[in-house]
């Protein structure tokens, strides 16, 4: 459902991402892990177009966002862009909106569905989530943990195929991390196809169909989480490995 060829980004002189290429199916969990600065937060942005690549083409459900360094019209962006949701690592909530309200404020900008529709909606996911009571509460008044969660429900009100992680958990407080990662791999459960970038490797062995390691803007080595955990081929791979446990 991502077709990702030779994509290549440059900040000035400084090469971010090398000829990165990658394939991501349909209800696939992909986890990407990797050192600070290796590229894994430029690669997921690039794909929903908060970043901009220098060379390469990314597909998104057979539709071309940018193909051989050529991006499509703005409408298109909007378009194929649309399917996907991403969630961040601080949340990102408005601060003077009710949870519900932070809920329904894209999809009623986008006009998607009267407001019954939207408060039906946002309510489901506030159920789904495990929040039905904090519904009217203010960002503010929540734990991380439920303000990440409030983020992913956020990211669903908008019906994405795809879903986009970035970091989810390392802003939280070791204890608030488990609630999180239960919503997540529900998601999973339910065959939502994404794409997690993470620290968690405990997430990544339990939840991952595949797991991607990249370092210094390359994808050196990628496999089940059995292969990359427990056999890992390439040097650096293992050295990450070994410093990450
Ligand atoms: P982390 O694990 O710390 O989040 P990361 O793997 O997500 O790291 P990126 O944030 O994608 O890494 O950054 C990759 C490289 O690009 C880093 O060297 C970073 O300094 C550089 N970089 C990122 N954003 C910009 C920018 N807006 N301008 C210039 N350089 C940038
Ligand atoms: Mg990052």
């Amino acid at each position: 459902i991502i077709e990702v060829t030779d994509l290549k980004k440059s900040y000035g002189a400084l090469e971010v991402l090398k000829r990165i290429t990658l394939d991501i199916n349909k209800n696939e969990v992909v986890a990407i892990i990797g050192p600070s600065g290796s590229g894994k937060s430029t690669l997921l942005r690039s794909l929903i177009h908060l970043e901009e690549i220098s060379a390469g083409t990314i597909r998104i459900a057979g539709d071309d966002l940018v193909r051989n360094g050529v991006y499509a019209k703005p409408q298109y962006i909007k378009r194929i862009t649309s399917r996907m949701g991403m969630v961040f690592q601080h949340f990102n909530l408005f601060p003077h909106l009710k949870v519900l309200e932070n809920l329904e404020l894209a999809p009623r900008l986008a006009k998607q569905g009267s407001p019954a529709e939207l408060r039906d909606r946002s309510r489901e996911l506030m159920h789904k989530i495990g929040l039905t009571e904090r519904a009217e509460a203010y960002p503010a008044n929540l734990s991380g943990g439920q303000k990440q969660r409030v983020a992913i429900a956020r990211a669903l009100m908008l019906n994405p195929e795809i879903l986009l992680f970035d970091e989810p958990t390392s802003a939280l407080d070791p204890e608030l991390t488990g609630e999180v990662l239960e919503v997540m791999k529900q998601l999973a459960k339910e065959q939502m196809t994404m794409i997690v970038v993470t620290h968690e490797m405990g997430f990544a062995r339990e939840v991952a169909d595949r797991v991607i390691f990249m370092d210094q803007g390359e994808i050196i080595e990628s496999g089940t989480p059995e292969q990359l955990f427990m056999n890992p081929v390439m040097d650096r791979t293992k050295a990450f490995l070994q410093r990450s446990y």
